[in-house]
């Protein structure tokens, strides 16, 4: 077993050509070969049901990436049962074993780094380093949690006095439901997965509909490092039944949730809802929307600023909870910042996310689509559209757009768009910055360019969210490095890559013998 301490899995350096012909290899042979079928995961088992859909290119609609069988209410079913049968011995798997069959995953993912990530090119249109970026956070999850549960394994010392032996230890809470976003398909999926399964929780996890290929490669990586049968299923299916099922059953004893703001309400509601038979309470683990601000003070540097808000309001097309949907400039700064903002963003390149010289990629879908291209509409009602791109046609395209003059409380403002559309709001000093910049119903990221100290404190106390980033870009959390996630309609439940993360898939015990 690995003990040395967690180091993050190193990025590829596109700059050099090994890497650069390797993954371009990669992305070719992915796009040439016929698309593959994907079955379900039930109980050790590939399974085949009567329907499966297509998951397409977003930047080639017409260009399938897999066929992928889905699961109904007798597949999620069997998958119950299966996780049911499967607990007992999960359970008692000491935390040590199940550490190194999450090790294990981790060394798997990383022999098929090049090919996971050329999935995520062609199945959610991410650039080139934005895929290898979620294969890599996928394997830190693997390594990370493996770790934490080594270290909960331990449990914790208990005072015992004389003639009385205390102990305190951890045990999993049952089955847990795991319902992942498409935004980073590998990463997000396999934290929430792999904590489940290191506390000794079996899962059921259903992929979104827009990623569903990269899900059937989690769930082929498990099944080769050896998880028992019945311990993970892959469960592709709609949320509105499947996922529905799942929450709703009385054997499911926590549901981990990343996505919208919206589904994870829901989800909240009818997992408060105690069904014939069940006998205890279900947990819920959500990391939902943002709406994120970052700062630009009157000394800011703008080189920095710049390629930072850049960065984070367009990298992955704007399509992470993360990223920078708002610029709170103090006025003093405000001309001298636009000017040079909107020829950094002019030069992005938008294209297929095939070619590595693009920066910008499709929308993942047409609806992801149609949303941008309606607030940019609504955008032109309620403020000023300072500049857009163009395009290309063929592909879930949607321009980047940049607004000023943008009112504080409108729609713009406020709601989460998860695409390329930023606001820019001119603010005349810190307090109106740090108040605007709180004034959502979400707590995610935020940050601030400042050269000065105090107002850099200021923000550390008083721009209350979960993720705060000093001088840099809001995007691109690493594993045990900024453990991510935030509160408000931002989500419950504690930070994933953080030391408080596992924790929540147990329930503690303490047992006191009288000797
Ligand atoms: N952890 C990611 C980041 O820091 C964002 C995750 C998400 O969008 O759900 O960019």
């Amino acid at each position: 077993i690995d003990q040395a301490p967690f180091a993050s899995e190193p990025h590829l350096n596109f700059s050099e050509p090994k890497p650069r012909t390797a993954f371009a290899r990669a992305v070719k042979q992915h796009r040439s070969q016929t698309p593959r079928e994907y079955p379900l995961f039930i109980d050790g088992q590939w399974i085949k049901t009567k329907k499966k859909l297509p998951s397409i290119n977003p930047a080639r609609p017409d260009e399938v990436v897999g066929q992928v069988y889905q699961a109904g209410k007798r597949e999620v079913e069997k998958a119950f049962a299966a996780a049911q049968a499967a607990l007992p011995v999960w359970r008692d798997t000491p935390f040590s074993k199940r550490a190194e069959i999450l090790f294990k995953a981790a060394d798997l993912a990383r022999q098929k780094r090049l090919e996971l990530a050329a999935l995520q090119i062609s199945e959610v249109g991410k650039a080139w380093a934005q895929a290898d970026g979620d294969v890599t956070e996928a394997i830190d999850f693997l390594d990370y949690y493996a770790r934490e549960a080594m270290r909960l394994g331990r449990g914790h010392g208990l005072v015992s006095p004389p003639g009385e032996k205390n102990t305190y230890f951890y045990q999993p809470r049952g089955i847990a439901v795991v319902i992942a976003p498409w935004n980073f398909p590998l990463a997000i999926s396999m934290g929430m997965t792999s904590a489940a399964l290191a506390a000794g929780n079996p899962v059921l996890y259903k992929p979104a509909r827009d990623s569903q290929v990269v899900g059937a490669g989690l769930a082929e990586i498990f099944d080769q490092a050896g998880l028992p049968p019945g311990v993970l299923a892959y469960l592709p299916g709609p949320g509105s039944t499947v996922g529905r099922q799942m929450v709703d059953d009385p054997r499911t004893s926590l549901i981990a949730f990343t996505g919208s703001k919206e589904v994870g309400i829901e989800i909240s509601q009818r997992a408060a809802q105690i069904q014939p038979g069940q006998r205890h309470m279900k947990k819920v683990i959500a990391e939902l929307g943002g709406k994120n601000a970052i700062i630009v003070d009157s000394d800011a540097d703008l080189d920095e600023a710049v390629a930072g808000i850049c960065a984070s309001a367009f990298g992955y097309q704007g399509q992470k909870c993360s990223a920078c949907s708002r610029v709170l400039v103090l006025e003093e700064n405000y001309k001298r910042f636009i000017d040079r903002l909107i020829p950094a963003a002019q030069s992005w390149v938008m294209g297929d996310p095939a070619d590595p010289a693009t920066d910008i990629g499709p929308m993942v879908d047409q609806a992801a689509q149609k949303k941008v291209l309606s607030y940019i509409e609504l955008g032109k009602k309620e403020a000023n559209l300072l500049w857009q791109s163009t395009p290309p046609k063929k592909g879930f395209y949607a321009p980047m757009a940049i607004f000023d003059q943008v009112p504080p409380e409108s729609r713009l403002a406020t709601e989460e768009i998860f695409g390329p559309v930023l606001s820019i709001l001119k603010v005349k000093d810190m307090d109106e910055a740090l108040f605007l910049a709180l004034d959502v119903d979400y707590a995610l990221t935020g940050g601030i360019y400042s050269r000065s100290p105090n107002n850099i404190e200021r923000a550390i106390r008083e721009f209350r969210v979960g993720n705060l980033y000093i001088n840099r870009g809001v995007t691109g959390s690493m594993v045990g490095r900024q453990p991510f996630g935030g509160f408000a309609l931002s989500g419950i439940g504690s930070k994933s890559g953080g030391p408080d993360y596992l924790i929540q898939f147990l329930e503690p015990r303490c047992v006191t013998e009288n000797t």
